[in-house]
């Protein structure tokens, strides 16, 4: 981060210790938010579009909130007396919430660019549309066994604000190094964010609701690419057209993953063997993957990934082997449930795009199997072709189970797609399962691996993905 953007984040939190920030949102990022200002004496409004519950405003309250606040359009809030503004990332800057701020010449302060202002430890950041957890999560496991005080921070880890200390910016040095899994949402809000390594695993069409197109959704990704120095590395998707594409703006040195890739500097995969190859400074060091219990391709490249990420990092080749021979998949992620009367099921609750349910049917076709293969789709259908998933159905050995408010929808897109395959749609995902336990034989895979969102009936992905794991164990 430029020292200039630095000195600007500090001197606004500077003049916050006489006004008060107002924290946009008033869930994890905002009670987290609140509970880092508090530390450092700083008075703290969190605002929400519509009524915040008296509990959630209880527990706002007890993490360091002086006051939690309706936003309303018509009775603005925003006078002026803010110091600034701190968006949680699932606020759009569109919206009428944010723009209030805006329009009254609030200045916005993202919470990475307070993390890039006051923790000075090396970073490691992991974008993309898919993969980020999984990736982000094997890179920590890389990195931690060399070393102590490795932090796992972002979505799958502890929040950004609790390593910052906002009344003693660290030195550099302090901390061995931080991974982080980097959103859009918060790269949008970020003024620039600066990691060592920066991760870019692919990009397909996702989040569009909020981005509106793709060029606005790359630039909010190419963010962490844009300034980076020597020494600091891009790690790129080889195989990712649309990737590939943001080379030229990357303004640091770019290391490269994908199958059989013939750049010097890179994690290569060899489909065939499962082994990923790094080479990097003239020396190769084959890693092998067949101990690993992360299935399918897609996994192979997020493997890759991490070796890149973590070599660069400079974590030693024992625990790069040793980290991926040990991880086990993420739950909600191509998650094993278990084995019930000869059938398995996986639990993908995890993919909600389409983009996401073909990997996955990728993967276990690569993987093989005997018998029939029932995918459960349906949810809450995003705005993303079912095309990839419809060229990967296999009319004899598979069948297509759709549940919730799109299920019906999602099928008739996948069979307009000239793709005659057998398909039932139920109401519930409850209503789905009875009907795949009853119909089930020994060597058959049920998978669900949704391609929507969950909110139709869920409160997230994980929800549907544990009511999902219920049912089957119940049933
Ligand atoms: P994210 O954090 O980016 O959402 P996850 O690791 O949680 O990524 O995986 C989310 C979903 O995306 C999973 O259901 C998985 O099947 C799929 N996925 C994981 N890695 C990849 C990849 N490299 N390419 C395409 N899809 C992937």
């Amino acid at each position: 981060m430029s020292s200039s953007v630095v000195e600007k984040v500090r001197q606004l939190v500077g003049t916050a210790r006489d006004g008060t920030v107002a924290v946009l949102g008033s869930g994890i990022t905002g009670r987290a938010a609140a509970a880092c200002f508090r530390r450092a004496k700083i008075p703290v409004t969190v605002f929400d579009e519509g009524k915040i519950p008296s509990s959630v405003t209880a527990e706002l309250h007890a993490a360091g909130a002086d006051t939690c606040a309706e936003f309303d359009a018509e009775k603005s809030p925003v006078l002026g007396k803010w110091s600034f503004a701190l968006p949680s990332p699932g606020v759009d800057p569109k919206d009428t919430f944010a723009r209030a701020f805006a329009e009254r010449g609030i200045p916005f302060v993202a919470e990475t660019d307070i993390l890039a202002a006051y923790v000075a430890m090396p970073k490691v950041g992991v974008t993309g549309t898919n993969g980020k957890s999984t990736t982000t999560a094997l890179i920590y496991e890389m990195l931690r066994r060399d070393r102590a005080g490795v932090e796992l921070v972002g979505n799958i880890g502890r929040s950004f604000f609790e390593l910052i200390d906002l009344d003693s910016p660290q030195k550099n040095g302090l901390l061995p190094v931080m991974i982080a899994e980097l959103s859009s949402y918060q790269l949008e809000w970020a003024t620039e964010l600066t990691p060592d390594v920066g991760v870019w695993l692919n990009l397909s069409e996702n989040h569009l609701e909020r981005h509106g197109t793709l060029a606005n959704y790359l630039a909010a990704k190419g963010k962490l690419f844009g300034r980076q120095g020597k020494g600091q590395w891009a790690v790129l998707n080889a195989d990712d057209p649309l990737c590939q594409s943001m080379r030229e703006n990357c303004a640091g040195e770019i290391a490269y993953f994908g199958v059989d890739l013939v750049s010097e500097s890179g994690a290569s995969i060899g489909l065939a063997t499962g082994e990923i190859t790094w080479r990097f400074d003239g020396m190769s060091k084959i890693f092998q993957t067949k101990d690993s219990a992360l299935l399918g391709r897609h996994n192979l490249a997020n493997i890759a990934a991490a070796i890149a990420a973590a070599k660069l990092a400079g974590a030693s080749d024992l625990a790069v082997q040793s980290a991926i021979n040990e991880f086990s998949p993420l739950e909600h992620r191509l998650e094993r449930v278990g084995e019930f009367s000869g059938v398995l099921y996986l639990n993908d609750s995890k993919a909600t795009t389409p983009a996401a349910t073909a990997t996955a049917l990728l993967a276990i076709k690569d993987g093989g199997y005997l018998g029939k293969l029932r995918l459960l789709v349906g949810g809450q259908a995003k705005r993303a072709p079912w095309s990839d998933v419809a060229k990967l159905i296999e009319q004899d050995s598979m069948e297509l189970v759709g549940f919730g408010a799109d299920g019906a929808r999602v099928i008739s897109e996948i069979k307009s797609e000239s793709c005659p395959v057998n398909a039932k749609t139920f109401t519930s995902l409850q209503d789905a399962v009875r009907y795949v336990r009853s119909v089930s034989q020994r060597d058959d895979i049920v998978l669900l691996s949704p391609g929507c969102a969950s909110f139709d009936a869920y409160s997230g992905f994980e929800e549907r993905g544990r009511d999902f794991k219920r049912l089957v164990i119940a049933e």
